[in-house]
Formats: C-alpha cells, sequence, structure tokens
C-alpha cells in the first residue's frame, strides 16, 4: 500500500480539499465536541534525530539494516489479538513518533488514544496559538512539516493537519476513544486495561502528554469571579471590557496576555521580572541550546544550562508587537485574592471579572499507578526514556526529564528513536527481540 499523500497533493493541496469540501467546518465541530470529551478526560486523569531525516525515504521499514522486516497488515490488526509487543498510550506528537520508530524496527504495536480524533493537545489551544518557530523546524522522523502557506509562524491547526496526515502517511494503527485507565504487572507482561478493554503487552510507551493535568495553586480567599487555566482560553472576545488577571510569566502567560492586550483590562502578574529569550531565538534555536547540553553533560564538559540559562518566553510576533507597544506591563505576584480581586502586599487591590492562571502543567501519569513507581514532583525517574524501576515502561514527551526537547516537536523524534532502540537492545530484559 502507497502511504503517500496522492502524488501532486501536497500538504497545501490537502489543505484546499479541506476547506472546499467542509472538512475543515466539521473539522471545527469536532474540536467543539472534543472539548467536552477532553474535560471528561481530564475529570478521569485529573485528579488528576537527530532530527527527522528530509531523505526520500518515506517507508519507515526501508533502509536499515540488521532489523527486522515490518509486519504483514494483518498482523497489525489488533481488533482481533489485544495483544502488541508494545502499546503505546497517547497518539499526539510523541505517540506518533514512537510508532514511526516502533515500525521502522519492525515491532508489533498498536497506539492507543483517548480522543476521538487526531492531533493531540494541539486540538485544544487558544485561537491564536501558533508554534514558536517555523515549520522547517518543526518535525517529526521521517517527514517534515509542510510549510505553512499563511503569513507568520504554523497556526495550531495547521499542526493539527499535519499530525493527522503523518499518521496517515505511515499507516499508524491507531484505536481512538480508547481511554488507557490503567497499566499493570501481569506475570511477565503487562496489562494495559482501557474504559473498553484489555491490551496485554511486552513492553510500553506512555506519551499522555501534561495538557490533561492543568496545574493551578492553591489561592484561598472566596474569589468570585471567572477562575480560569491556560487550558480553558480560547480567545479575547468572552473578555472584551473586563477586568482581567493573567497569572504567569511563561509561554503561556505571555502570549494569553499579549492577545487580552488592547481588549481586555489587562493585569498580567508575573513571580518574577519577565525573561524574554532574545528576538532572533526560536525552536530549532532552543532546540540547538537543549542538545549542546546534553553533549557537554555527556562528555563531562561544565553544564552550559542549556534554555534555562537564556530566558523563559520565545518572543513570538504577537509578544513581541504588544511588548514593544508597552501593552505587556507587569505587575509581581499578589499576596492573596479576596472575592473581589487580587490583593498585594502593599495593600493595594484590583477588581477582577476574571483571573487566568497561566501556570503550567503536571505529567499525566495517572493510568500508570498500579505500578507503583517512585515519582518525584510527580514525575517518574527515568534513564533517558526508560523507567529506572521498570526496565520495559518508557516515557516521551511531557518535559525536558524523558530526554532533551523530548515534549517539542523537533525534539520527539531523537527521544523517540532512542527508546525504540532500547527497546530492541532489551532495555534491562531484552524482552522484545
Ligand atoms: C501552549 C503550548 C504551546 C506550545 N508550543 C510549542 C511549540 O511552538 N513548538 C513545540 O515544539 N512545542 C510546543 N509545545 C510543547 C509540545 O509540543 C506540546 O505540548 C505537545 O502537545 C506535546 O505532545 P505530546 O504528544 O507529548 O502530548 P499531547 O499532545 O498532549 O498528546 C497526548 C495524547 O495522549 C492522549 N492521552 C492522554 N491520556 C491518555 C490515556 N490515559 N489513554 C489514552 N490516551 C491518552 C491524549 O488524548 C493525547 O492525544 C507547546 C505546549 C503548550 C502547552
Amino acid at each position: 500500500m502507497d502511504r503517500r499523500l496522492p502524488a501532486g497533493q501536497g500538504f497545501r493541496a490537502v489543505l484546499r480539499a479541506h476547506h472546499d469540501t467542509g472538512v475543515h467546518r466539521r473539522g471545527q465541530q469536532l474540536r467543539t465536541r472534543d472539548r467536552r470529551r477532553h474535560r471528561c478526560l481530564r475529570r478521569h486523569l485529573g485528579a488528576g534525530p537527530g532530527r527527522g531525516r528530509r531523505s526520500a525515504d518515506r517507508s519507515p521499514g526501508a533502509g536499515r539494516a540488521g532489523l527486522r522486516q515490518p509486519l504483514a497488515a494483518e498482523t497489525l490488526d489488533h481488533r482481533v489479538t489485544g495483544t502488541a509487543q508494545v502499546v503505546v498510550i497517547g497518539g499526539g506528537q510523541a505517540g506518533l513518533a514512537a510508532g514511526y520508530c516502533l515500525r521502522r524496527a519492525g515491532l508489533d504495536f498498536v497506539i492507543l488514544d483517548a480522543q476521538a480524533q487526531p492531533g493531540g493537545a494541539w486540538s485544544h489551544g487558544w485561537d491564536s496559538l501558533r508554534l514558536f518557530s517555523p515549520a522547517r523546524h518543526s518535525l517529526l522522523p521521517g517527514w517534515p512539516m509542510p510549510p505553512y502557506p499563511g503569513p507568520g509562524y504554523p497556526t495550531a491547526g495547521h499542526v493539527v493537519e499535519y499530525l493527522a496526515a503523518y499518521e496517515k502517511r505511515y499507516a499508524l494503527p491507531i484505536r481512538r476513544a480508547e481511554t488507557v485507565t490503567a497499566v499493570s504487572h501481569d506475570g511477565t507482561r503487562f496489562a494495559v486495561s482501557t474504559d473498553t478493554g484489555k491490551w496485554s503487552a511486552e513492553a510500553v510507551v506512555s506519551a499522555t502528554g501534561t495538557w490533561w493535568r492543568p496545574f493551578l495553586p492553591l489561592m484561598p480567599g472566596g474569589f468570585t469571579g471567572r477562575r480560569l487555566h491556560t487550558v480553558d482560553y480560547r480567545g479575547p472576545e468572552e473578555f472584551a471590557g473586563q477586568d482581567v488577571v493573567v497569572v504567569g510569566g511563561g509561554n503561556s502567560g505571555a502570549q494569553i496576555a499579549a492577545d487580552l492586550a488592547g481588549v481586555a483590562n489587562l493585569t498580567w502578574v508575573t513571580r518574577r521580572p519577565p525573561r524574554y529569550l532574545p528576538d532572533h531565538i526560536d525552536g530549532k534555536a532552543l532546540f540547538d541550546v537543549a542538545t549542546r547540553r546534553r553533549q557537554a553533560l555527556e562528555t563531562g564538559q561544565a553544564d552550559t544550562a542549556g534554555v534555562a540559562g537564556l530566558g523563559d518566553i520565545v518572543a513570538v510576533p504577537s509578544v513581541r508587537e504588544a511588548r514593544d507597544a508597552g501593552l505587556l506591563r507587569r505587575r509581581e505576584m499578589f499576596a492573596r485574592l479576596d472575592s473581589d480581586g487580587p490583593v498585594w502586599t502593599d495593600g493595594t487591590r484590583r477588581h477582577a471579572d476574571a483571573v487566568i492562571w497561566c501556570t503550567g502543567f503536571r505529567p499525566s501519569l495517572g493510568h500508570l499507578a498500579p505500578l507503583r513507581l517512585r515519582t518525584t514532583r510527580g514525575r517518574i525517574p527515568t534513564e533517558g526514556t526508560r523507567a529506572v524501576a521498570e526496565p520495559r515502561l518508557h516515557l516521551l514527551g511531557y518535559g525536558d526529564w524523558t530526554g532533551p526537547a523530548s515534549a517539542t516537536i523537533i525534539g520527539v523524534g531523537m527521544t523517540a528513536r532512542a527508546a525504540v532502540d532500547d527497546l530492541e537492545a532489551g532495555g534491562g530484559r531484552r524482552a522484545i527481540l
């Protein structure tokens, strides 16, 4: 089967066709429906490539000597068996990168994803959300993201289209609307329980992201206005003319503050003065910095401090414009929130109709609880991507603790490849081959 897009139908053509046929509109409807589903998922959980090669090789099974050949298509029909060598949990960019590498290695696997449609967290961001780098620097292994046809960096919608086309291109075996509820031991295998059944696996790759576990600090005081998190923000329109407090000095906080500036009466609150990266630094440069740091640490050289040493906020065009127009004035963190709004230590106060907490996320790992792995600050100790106490479990995405830039589009390919190499090599127990 030819898994490539039909000849002459680049990504733009596919996009155009989507718009022409109304598929795009249906996509929007799905987005709305999926937001509802996503809330349910959050309730459930919440409580919890080296850069991709630009070679002409488009088939993940081709081109590597010494590995097993890909399995026949019928062997990949997991509806029948419910067993696999590897179960990948999560079908966002990290799960897809894992799928590509597993297919290339010829391993038998299935990807289980809680959502009804592709895109991972990218289908839930706010309307103006854009990548912090151009498409050419946002690539999964095997196939770079097609250029964004509009001005500026790609939109979240473009990323969703890319991920959807990517999984189609490589015919990745993804089962959608199947939420993993628990991973436990079953003799020498893993039992992967879902809301619709059970899978038996020799190894598990967990790639469930963080979007589903928003973090909000506890702030007593009986605030009566709206309390939102980054994940709830859609766009500035609903806040027009309102008094809005945005809390957080990271990328989400800066971008949402820039989005609201000039529309709402904005108060932007950050714990420390905002640290903008130099304007020319984008996602590609961040990846290079993270890679240099890893290489330095691996070769016993001094810690280069990595990305953290540069600053926190990528000056994407919207942020740059708002900042340069003087619209992003920051206030220090308030001491408390009373019923009407924030109160600062010097006694000043401000009315707020809404407070938007852009205070980050935690790894979404609730499904791994039955394995009783020790966690530190919500993270499972890892060596590379492999769980220290569970060599057949790999964690992908989430953050730098699963490998440099593993939680970015450009970086996850390298860590996915490392995880699959480790599984092939036996991951401590020669479990797979
Ligand atoms: C606001 C924001 C902006 C960002 N901007 C950039 C950027 O510009 N460039 C960049 O490279 N990175 C960016 N990132 C970081 C990163 O690329 C994204 O967070 C990305 O979505 C992470 O992909 P993922 O596959 O790890 O997780 P997700 O996209 O969250 O995918 C996880 C998948 O797992 C599924 N899932 C979750 N739990 C279960 C379960 N129990 N069972 C089954 N399925 C489950 C979910 O449905 C989802 O589809 C940004 C992140 C945020 C939050």
